[in-house]
C-alpha cells in the first residue's frame, strides 16, 4: 500500500517555519526524541553493559543499514553503517584503488563536494605519490572515462546546483573502461529513487542526516556490491568489521560481509533516532516521493521566475536532470537569504551567491511553497535583505 504525501503528522516543525532545508539537515521527527530518551535512561542507565544483548545494541548498525538500503535499492545485508561520510568516502577509494593495482587515477568533477577531494587527496598522500586525482566539470565526466581509470568517484546531485548525473550510464561507462565506480548518495538517498543493485556499482555512501532526518552527526552508510564484498581490503581495518570480533584474535580477519567495511563502535543514541528516523519512511514509495519532488520544484521554480526576476535559476531546468533541490543565484544571496530564514522561511547559502531550496514531500505541500515564494519576492522587492543584520557571515551559512 502506499502512503499518502506529505506525512507532516511524523515531525515537529516548529509553527510559523516553512522548511526548505531538509537538504542540509533534516528536521526533528515525532518519536525521535522519546527513543534517545529511552535508550539513554531505560537501556543504557538500567541495562548497563548487558543493554549490548538485551536491547541488541549489537545489531542496530545492521538493522538500519537494511532499513537503509530499502531506500536505495540495495538488497539485504549490502549496507554497514557508522562513522561519517568522509570516512566511508575515504573506506570505498582505498578498497577501489586495491581492486586496480596496475592503474593510479582517480576521477572525480568540480561539482563534488569538497570534503570528497580532500580524502581523495589525503589518501593519495598517504599511500603514494603516483596517483592523480583527475577533477573535470561535471558535464565532461562521460568522456573523461578512459582506459588508465582505477576509480570514478562522483556524486550523483550536486549540492549547489542539484545537478544529476546518470547513475546507470555513468557505471556502465566505467565499467567498460575497467575502472571500480562509487557513487556518493548524500543528496539522493530519500531525496530521488535510486536502484544501487541495477546500476551495478562496486561501492555505494551517504550521509542520513540530510533527506534521512537522522539528525546533526547521523552515522554515515556504505553499500558493497555483494559479489565482490570478499575481496574487499579494508584500510580501515577495526574490530567491529572482524569476522568475530569477541574472539580477540591478534590479527585481523574482515566479515565476509559489508560489516567489514564497519570500523569501531557503534554511536548506539544516534543509530536509535535514526532508526525512528526511519518510521517516516514506512509504506513511502521513492517512485511517489519523486513524482511530489518534482512537483514541489517546478511549482517553486515557476512562482520565484515570475515574481524574482533578479534571480537566476542554478540548477537544471529539466526535471530529469535535477535532484530534490533548486538553486538561484543572486548577487546578494548571503543577505536575501538571512532576511528569508527571518521571515519563517529556512533555506541556506552556498558561495559565491548560491541560495539554496530543498524540496522534501514527505513534510511539505504546494501551499508552504507557493507562499515561500512570496515571502522571497517581498524580500526582494522591499530590499528587506539591505538590513545591517543580514550582512555579516556566520561560520555556517
Ligand atoms: C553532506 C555531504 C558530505 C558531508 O560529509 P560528512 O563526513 O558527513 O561531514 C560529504 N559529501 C557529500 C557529497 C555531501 O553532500
Amino acid at each position: 500500500m502506499t502512503a499518502t504525501l506529505p506525512r507532516k503528522a511524523h515531525f515537529d516543525i516548529p509553527a510559523g517555519v516553512i522548511y526548505l532545508d531538509g537538504n542540509s539537515l533534516g528536521p526533528l521527527p515525532k518519536g525521535a526524541a522519546e527513543r534517545a530518551a529511552h535508550v539513554i535512561q531505560s537501556e543504557w542507565g538500567n541495562e548497563l553493559i548487558r543493554a549490548w544483548n538485551s536491547a541488541d545494541w549489537i545489531s542496530l548498525p545492521k538493522r538500519v543499514g537494511d532499513r537503509i538500503g530499502k531506500l536505495i535499492g540495495a538488497p539485504e545485508g549490502s549496507v554497514a553503517t557508522g562513522d561519517t561520510l568522509s570516512i566511508k568516502v575515504y573506506q570505498a577509494l582505498a578498497a577501489a584503488l586495491k581492486m586496480r593495482p596496475d592503474r593510479k587515477v582517480i576521477l572525480s568533477d568540480s561539482g563534488n563536494f569538497p570534503t570528497d577531494l580532500y580524502m581523495a587527496q589525503g589518501l593519495i598522500r598517504t599511500i603514494d605519490r603516483d596517483y592523480e586525482l583527475r577533477v573535470v566539470k561535471p558535464e565532461e565526466i562521460s568522456q573523461a572515462i578512459s582506459g588508465d581509470l582505477a576509480a570514478v568517484m562522483l556524486t550523483q546531485v550536486d549540492f549547489r546546483s542539484a545537478r544529476m548525473h546518470d547513475m546507470n550510464a555513468i557505471t556502465k561507462r566505467a565499467h567498460d573502461a575497467g575502472a571500480v565506480m562509487i557513487w556518493d548518495l548524500a543528496h539522493s538517498a530519500g531525496a530521488v529513487p535510486v536502484d544501487l543493485a541495477a546500476s551495478k556499482a562496486e561501492f555505494a555512501v551517504g550521509c542520513t542526516y540530510k533527506y534521512l532526518n537522522g539528525g546533526p552527526g547521523a552515522p554515515a552508510f556504505i553499500y558493497a556490491r555483494p559479489d565482490i564484498v570478499e575481496a574487499i581490503e579494508p584500510a580501515l581495518a577495526g574490530w567491529m568489521g572482524h569476522d568475530a570480533p569477541f574472539a580477540m584474535e591478534l590479527g585481523y580477519r574482515p566479515s565476509m560481509s559489508t560489516e567489514r567495511l564497519r570500523v569501531g563502535t557503534p554511536p548506539i543514541v544516534q543509530l536509535s533516532i535514526l532508526d525512528a528516523a526511519l518510521d517516516a519512511w514506512e509504506g513511502v514509495e521513492m517512485a511517489d516521493i519523486r513524482s511530489a519532488s518534482v512537483a514541489l520544484c517546478e511549482r517553486f521554480i515557476q512562482e520565484v521566475e515570475s515574481r524574482c526576476p533578479a534571480l537566476k535559476l542554478a540548477s537544471p531546468r529539466n526535471p530529469d536532470e535535477r535532484g530534490s533541490q533548486v538553486s538561484f543565484s543572486f548577487d546578494h544571496g548571503y543577505a536575501a537569504m538571512q532576511a528569508l530564514i527571518d521571515h519563517g522561511v529556512i533555506g541556506d547559502f552556498r558561495s559565491p551567491d548560491i541560495m539554496r531550496f530543498g524540496f522534501t514531500p514527505l513534510y511539505l505541500d504546494e501551499e508552504e511553497v507557493a507562499r515561500a515564494a512570496e515571502i522571497l519576492e517581498k524580500i526582494i522587492t522591499d530590499e528587506l535583505w539591505r538590513d545591517a543584520r543580514y550582512q555579516t557571515r556566520s561560520r555556517v551559512t
